[in-house]
């Protein structure tokens, strides 16, 4: 006898017992384990439990679910941390991970993670040692600072250094200098949340030193003078010098407190670039303390340098949220070896890549341009008009921040306009190595300063599925 009432096909979903028999789902065991094939199993069966009707029986097939079982492992298993190609312009992006370690410090950090290390542990004499000892020596040697103390970021060494000495009381900042650094560090809250107060002095374009020497009063507990890092102003200025700011913070017994911000250890101008204030200047020009990033123009990992005066330095140790914002021991490793390239300033130019990326010449640039331009131009020329093209890259992370560095690199303009730039920047960005250009009214730019090996671009072009 038939049975005339249409049997609802759910009821035909396999057991996850039953999926797991199957052969296609032992080889998916074997890569990925019980818990996770389970997991995915149950995960697409109970997707067809709310997408199954007569016309989609298709899905229900054994091979069918064991082939989506794959696709979602997969998927779970990539990585969404990738290295990209910075075709941006911005050396140093933030949101593209600052500096580039140099060669040598990555290896540095491989042995230092796969044992033991004596980062606490004095060797010499059996005992406890300083985790700060390692590099204290040397920041001291390259800037002159009698002593150096080491956390997370910049910004946690801003928030200890004004924690430190003036909570519950005056921080005396410039107006010109209340800068936001990317959004979420902004100098008026981090002195909030460090438990000071903010004393303003001066205007957006002045500040002259009696602004300052007003300001001061008993609840006085630091001067901070805080790089522009983002912005320049200019016209109708006035600030107050590093030497002046010091004079006044030596007088009332307060430390003087500058945050360079990115801060570089050399003369960029003997390598041709503008002059940045380094750590060094601005210690010999009376700060007491200098605070800096490891990432930024230093060219390390991720981290924030205090140095300066050995008395403050050792109050600051002792700040008990120090402790909650130490760095690590791979981190202490990148920066050690890192900091050694500085000790030989011959090869530094060479072995440090974000100063290798800053110093190369358009020549170079446009050489490496022009060996990539007959593919891309190829792969692009029934959609786009593609052309090798001068164009302007910058340092970023508030790093001399109105420089612009001479550069090339393509210039790709949609022909008809159902194609646009920006549909085609999507299509880089989703390369197995995303390349991240920059977008300039309707044309996509890919500056090519960052990139040193074409063979990273052209393989990526390969996965480009063309024409749109
Ligand atoms: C970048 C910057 C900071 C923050 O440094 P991080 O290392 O990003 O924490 C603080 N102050 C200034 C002036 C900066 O330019």
């Amino acid at each position: 006898m038939l049975n005339k009432v249409a049997s609802d096909p759910r009821q035909r979903i396999p057991s996850v017992e039953k999926v797991l028999q199957l052969d296609g789902a032992k080889e998916l065991l074997e890569l990925y384990g019980q818990t996770q094939v389970t997991f995915a199993i149950r995960r697409v069966l109970n997707q067809l439990r709310t997408e199954l009707s007569e016309d989609k029986l298709h899905l229900l097939s054994l091979e069918n679910i064991v082939s989506e079982c794959q696709k979602w492992l997969k998927v779970q298993q990539t990585s969404s941390l990738k290295g990209v190609l910075n075709l941006t312009g911005t050396v140093l992006h933030t949101n593209l991970g600052r500096a580039v370690i140099a060669p040598k410090a990555r290896d540095a950090a491989l042995k230092v993670m796969s044992s033991p290390v004596n980062i606490e542990y004095d060797t010499v004499q059996g005992e406890r040692g300083e985790r700060d000892d390692h590099v204290e020596h040397l920041i001291c040697q390259l800037t002159g600072a009698q002593a150096a103390t080491f956390v997370n970021n910049n910004a946690a060494a801003v928030l200890l250094a004004l924690n430190t000495f003036a909570i519950g009381k005056q921080v005396v900042v410039s107006r010109g200098e209340l800068v936001e650094i990317g959004g979420s560090f902004r100098i008026p809250d981090i002195i909030a949340r460090a438990g000071c107060e903010l004393f303003e002095v001066g205007t957006t374009n002045r500040t002259h030193k009696k602004d300052f020497d007003l300001a001061i009063n008993p609840s006085t507990a630091a001067l901070l003078k805080v790089h522009t890092s983002n912005y320049s102003i200019e016209g109708f200025t006035a600030e107050v010098s590093l030497h002046a700011m010091a004079q006044i913070a030596n007088s009332h017994h307060v430390p003087f407190i500058a945050d360079l911000g990115s801060g570089t250890l050399i003369n960029l101008e003997e390598f041709g670039l503008s002059h940045e204030l380094t750590v060094r200047e601005t210690i010999e020009a009376g700060a007491d303390l200098v605070t800096f990033s490891g990432d930024k123009l230093l060219g390390g990992p991720q981290c924030g340098i205090i140095a300066g005066k050995k008395e403050y330095i050792q109050r600051i140790k002792s700040n008990p949220l120090k402790r909650a914002l130490r760095f690590d021991k791979i981190i202490l490793s990148i920066l050690e070896s890192t900091l050694r390239l500085y000790q030989h300033p011959e090869k530094l130019a060479h072995e440090l890549p974000t100063l290798r990326y800053l110093l190369r010449s358009q020549d170079e640039i446009e050489q490496l341009a022009l060996r990539i331009f007959p593919t891309l131009q190829d792969l692009l020329k029934k959609d786009f008009n593609v052309s090798v093209a001068s164009c302007h890259s910058q340092v970023g992370s508030g790093s001399l921040p109105v420089d612009r560095l001479p550069s090339m690199g393509f210039q790709i303009t949609p022909i008809h306009p159902q194609f646009s730039a920006t549909k085609l920047a999507a299509m880089f960005r989703n390369l197995p190595v995303p390349m991240i250009g920059r977008l300039h009214k309707s044309d996509l730019w890919l500056d090519l300063r960052c990139l040193e090996n074409e063979n990273d671009f052209l393989e990526q072009l390969q996965h480009l599925k063309m024409p749109l």
